[in-house]
């Protein structure tokens, strides 16, 4: 089923990349393994999906080390400041850097250590109370005072569109997004890369990447509805 399922999901990102004269090399797809079992995971890795995201520091630290060295593990979950020191050394990428408190953090730590460590602001484009993430309006700056602290490099923006029952719902969040994005690019902050665009879930990813996404994160759609139990 997983293989199957990601050659769906890879079909249509390439038909929403040509709808919009787009390159499907230009897009990452997250394989978001929350909760599921590792022969799901091997059996993704058996079809060629190398990027998995998981929400939890335990979750990835016990599943990395039973997985080949080349997979990269994305934190995309809310992240505590008392579990940066564990997860910065394990993942390719943190998407979820949500206030100034948890940038200095991950500095610090990484500092430490002696590592850089890549992150992306998560922004909170419609303002949803029950959601993390810095406004819209204050994504430019914060993006330039998070750029000051040397051991974190700022790759680019994350969000987590509302939950819409038709993802056409989302396509003007992910269009603001994507503007911003283009905005922090064009003034070249020092430090500041803005090359990674990371939106779009199972239910509205097609329009995220017609919308300018590089990075969009599937769960469902690949493995099936999650059991919380
Ligand atoms: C769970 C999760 C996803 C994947 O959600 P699906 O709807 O199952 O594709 C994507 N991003 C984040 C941050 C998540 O927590």
């Amino acid at each position: 089923m997983v293989t199957e399922n990601l050659q769906t999901v890879r079909t249509k990102i390439c038909e929403a990349c040509a709808r919009v004269g787009r390159d499907p090399s230009e897009i990452t797809l997250i394989a978001v393994s929350k909760t599921k079992p590792n022969e799901m995971i091997a059996e993704a890795i058996a079809a060629g999906q190398v990027d998995f995201g998981e929400n939890k520091v335990q979750e990835i630290l016990k599943k990395k080390p039973e997985f080949p060295q080349n997979i990269r593990w994305h934190m995309i979950g809310h992240l505590q400041t008392n579990k940066v020191r564990q997860i910065i050394p394990q993942a390719a990428l943190i998407h979820s850097v949500d206030s100034m408190h948890l940038a200095q953090a991950i500095d610090r730590e990484a500092g430490k250590l002696g590592i850089q460590v890549p992150i992306l602001i998560e922004v909170n484009v419609a303002n949803e109370e029950s959601k993390y993430g810095i406004r819209l309006d204050e994504t430019s700056a914060f993006v330039e005072q998070a750029a000051n602290l040397p051991n974190i490099r700022v790759e680019g923006l994350m969000t987590i569109a509302p939950f819409v029952e038709n993802a056409e719902d989302n396509r003007e969040i992910f269009s603001k997004l994507y503007q911003e994005y283009l905005d922090i690019q064009a003034k070249n902050i020092d430090n500041v890369h803005m090359n990674v665009l990371s939106m779009g879930m199972t239910n509205d990813y097609e329009v995220a990447v017609e919308e300018g996404a590089t990075m969009v994160r599937v769960g469902t759609g690949i493995f099936g509805v999650r059991d919380y139990r």
